[in-house]
């Protein structure tokens, strides 16, 4: 097994552990000391003691979960150390959703930097990403394998607009996930010039309200379970993607289905799902901007997770960085 360089940051069950401050980075089972770097639910988890993050992510995550989203919860901002035993810790924008952040871990003068989920093309629903120098690099890999190139995002969202154009007598009924791409999408429409209504299922009203209210232009937004299927022609109308083929979607009359995700690159999913007006649009990272962020950040080490992690590991050592695969690493994996 490989081991890491850095000998202070163990793997437990409950996630990723940093000894000397005694905290965990995005736990999956509630701890004392919990470090978030974005509210989506595989990173953000409830019942955690105390939490350390953006202003955003904690105010998404008591959006989410009420009064279960933390005993405590502290802000940090950006510019700004807060020290926890010997250990300093600074946010910089992660470019993947609102209040999304990497975290710089500093002990004894190495620093770790945690990406969490990230990425590099502009997003005007959130900060753009902040690329640091540091030691050691932990990197997602969701997208980390050569055939993923993402297009630009405004060339996707021409395609809806030109579908909108073209089929006026269709209802569009787009699949989006609640937090991020739904608000990302919206964002886009709204700056390509689509003024009208756009229908959200309930399930993204509340988080959509959230970004409006803080600032976030999302133009005229409303619950489509106030409209009935015949007002709902010409119209578009976003879902979460679970809604896209059950009982709740079968009322639209002459439907459009469409799916904005990263992964509408891959033929056979577009059919698993039914998908008639496929949209690749990611909040990660592609290949060559996992590649252009390792450069950046220049470490001499790379950890890498979440994801494909073979071939980047694999990449990343033939260009001489040290690198492997976070969940392959001989940490001291405690089995409690
Ligand atoms: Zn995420």
């Amino acid at each position: 097994m490989t081991k890491t360089k850095i000998n202070w940051l163990i793997k437990k069950k409950g996630g990723l552990y940093c000894m000397p401050g005694d905290f965990f980075i995005d736990p999956i089972f509630p701890v004392k000391r919990a470090l978030i770097t974005h509210a989506h639910t595989d990173h953000a988890r409830p019942n955690n003691k105390v939490i350390l993050s953006s202003k955003e992510t904690i105010e998404l995550m008591k959006l989410r979960y009420g009064q279960n989203y933390c005993s405590q919860s502290q802000i940090i901002k950006c510019n700004e150390v807060v020290k926890i035993n010997n250990v300093k810790i600074r946010i910089y924008p992660a470019g993947h959703i609102l209040g999304s952040v990497q975290f710089l871990i500093e002990y004894k003068g190495y620093r770790l930097l945690i990406s969490g989920d990230y990425k590099r093309s502009i997003d005007l629903t959130c900060s753009q990403y902040e690329p640091v120098k540091c030691d050691t690099f932990i990197t997602e890999a969701t997208f980390g394998l050569p055939i993923f190139n993402h297009p630009n995002d405004k060339d996707e969202v021409k395609k809806l607009i030109d579908s909108l154009n073209t089929n006026n007598h269709s209802t569009h009924l787009v699949g989006v996930y609640a937090l991020g791409k739904c608000q990302r999408l919206i964002s886009l429409l709204r700056n390509l010039g689509y003024e009208k209504t756009i229908y959200l299922h309930g399930a993204l009203m509340k988080i959509s309200e959230y970004y409006s209210k803080i600032g976030i232009n999302l133009g005229k937004i409303e619950k489509v379970s106030e409209k009935s299927p015949s007002q709902l022609i010409n119209s578009l109308v976003l879902c979460p993607p679970s809604s896209l083929n059950d009982k709740w979607s079968q009322k639209f009359l002459n439907k459009i289905k469409g799916y904005v995700s990263g992964w509408m690159k891959i033929k056979q999913r577009i059919k698993q799902k039914n998908i008639e007006l496929p949209l690749v649009i990611s909040d990660h990272s592609d290949w060559k901007d996992i590649l252009k962020t390792v450069e950046d950040v220049s470490p001499s080490e790379v950890l890498v997770t979440h994801g494909r992690e073979e071939a980047l590991v694999h990449y990343l050592n033939s260009k001489n960085y040290h690198s492997s695969a976070l969940n392959l690493i001989g940490f001291e994996d405690e089995n409690e």
